[in-house]
């Protein structure tokens, strides 16, 4: 997804064309500036990065490929939710999937181990408070 950056954030297309649309209703030009008019696009979220990149205005996840400490931090978040037992829809739901992350490089990695696997057999158990 096409990511662009206004004010030190990055948006998405949906946000970066409000943002415009509110700009031009005060008279603003493009400067060239990110702090005073979006600039972009920047292909594949903004581009490879150490964490998944989200629009900073509607938190849509912008779909960036990660840099080897960035694919490390993304499985080693992934498994410690597995192990927590809680879903969660950011790790589990999305970067799962997105980053095509399988328990068999979890556990090569000594992120989960047997028993992490058998838990997840068996069942979370419920979330203690
Ligand atoms: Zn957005």
């Amino acid at each position: 997804m096409d990511a662009y950056i206004y004010q030190g954030d990055l948006t998405c297309e949906d946000c970066k064309a409000k943002i415009e649309r509110q700009l031009v209703k005060k008279g603003a030009t493009d400067t060239g500036d990110s702090d005073d008019y979006p600039q972009g696009p920047y292909p594949d979220g903004g581009g490879e990065a150490d964490t998944a990149q989200y629009c900073g205005m509607c938190n849509v996840f912008l779909e960036n490929p990660l840099t080897n400490y960035g694919s490390e931090d993304v499985k080693e978040r992934i498994a410690e939710d597995i192990k927590s037992g809680k879903y969660n829809p950011v790790s589990i739901g999305t970067w799962i999937d997105f980053y095509d992350v399988t328990l068999k490089e979890l556990v090569e990695d000594g992120l989960l181990d047997l028993g992490d696997i058998v838990k997840l057999l068996k069942g979370y158990p419920k979330a203690k408070k």
